[in-house]
Order: structure tokens, then C-alpha cells, then sequence
């Protein structure tokens, strides 16, 4: 027993001599990857969420849940989800998102919330459920 495992390791050792040396320190790194991976996620949504207060006390971030979004911050740099809830205009996801959850904060019932893309599927006619229009 004792002589196949030491003939075995030594098999293993001498398989690969010229890279005895690197072997180590490269197994030791996928188990920290995801703990790398969400301390980047977390510091990514706190600067975002700094962005956001900034582009508040900045007047260009008029946002209509009560979390404000992050999405605008993003795609647009500025938010006014608040004056379209208010004049019945599309929000954005996110926001539409929150609304469905009871995390709206503007003075309009949650049932006149849409987003742009509930807005732009009604407008070109809802065709969810219905076969792609093929050109003949
Ligand atoms: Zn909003
Ligand atoms: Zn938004």
C-alpha cells in the first residue's frame, strides 16, 4: 500500500518537472473568484448609487419610486421617470419594475405605470403571443 502511493506520487511529480514550480499558486485561485466578483458588484452599486445623489443635488435626476432608479443614471445620466409618471408618460424598467412591486412615490395610481417598452409594444400593436409578420 505505502509503496504504491509513494511510486504514484512520484510518477505524478516527475510527469510534469518544468512546471513543479507555477502548479501551486494557479489552483488556489477559482475558489476566490465569486467573492472577487461580488466585491465588484457591490462596489459598482455603491458608486452608482453616489451618482445618483449627485445627479440629484444637481437638479437632473427627477426619479418617481422611492429608491431612485439606477438605470437612468446609466443609460442617460439623468432621470425624469417623476414628470413622466406624473403626465402619464412611459417610465423607464426599472422604475416600471418597482411600481409593480407598490414602490411607487409619485401622487398617480400604480395602473397608469408603463414602461417604454409596454408603451412601445402598445403602440405598435400588442404582439406578444402572435406569429412573426413574415414579408411575402
Ligand atoms: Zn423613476
Ligand atoms: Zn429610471
Amino acid at each position: 500500500m505505502r509503496w504504491i502511493l509513494v511510486a504514484a506520487l512520484v510518477a505524478c511529480s516527475s510527469a510534469e518537472p518544468e512546471r513543479a514550480g507555477e502548479v501551486a499558486p494557479a489552483t488556489s485561485v477559482p475558489p476566490q473568484a465569486p467573492d472577487a466578483l461580488e466585491i465588484r458588484r457591490k462596489a459598482l452599486s455603491a458608486e452608482l448609487r453616489e451618482l445618483v445623489g449627485e445627479l440629484e443635488l444637481a437638479g437632473r435626476y427627477d426619479c418617481c419610486i422611492e429608491t431612485p432608479c439606477k438605470l437612468c443614471a446609466v443609460r442617460a445620466g439623468g432621470c425624469r421617470c417623476g414628470e413622466a409618471a406624473r403626465d402619464g408618460e412611459p417610465v423607464c424598467e426599472e422604475c416600471a419594475m418597482m411600481w409593480s412591486k407598490g414602490l411607487g412615490d409619485e401622487p398617480v395610481p400604480a395602473s397608469s405605470i408603463r414602461s417604454f417598452l409596454e408603451a412601445e409594444r402598445q403602440q405598435n400593436g400588442d404582439i406578444c403571443g402572435k406569429p412573426p409578420v413574415t414579408a411575402e
